[in-house]
């Protein structure tokens, strides 16, 4: 699994309390790609949940 971020994030913290390994909000969302691996479902969760839909997963 790939995950990235588009333009557009809006901060709103939403993967990062969902997906905490996965996500790190700062100014905008990013992926701690070292730990996807075994976070699969909740980064699926995290997609599905983010208001503005730019967690996109390759
Ligand atoms: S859920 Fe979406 S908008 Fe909210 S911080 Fe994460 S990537 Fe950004």
């Amino acid at each position: 699994m790939k995950v990235k971020i588009e333009d557009g994030c809006i901060a709103c913290g939403a993967c990062e309390s969902i997906c905490e390994a996965v996500f790190t909000v700062e100014d905008v969302a990013v992926v701690n790609e070292a730990n996807i691996a075994g976070n699969e479902e909740c980064v699926k969760e995290a997609a599905e949940a983010c208001p503005v839909s730019v967690i996109i997963i390759e």
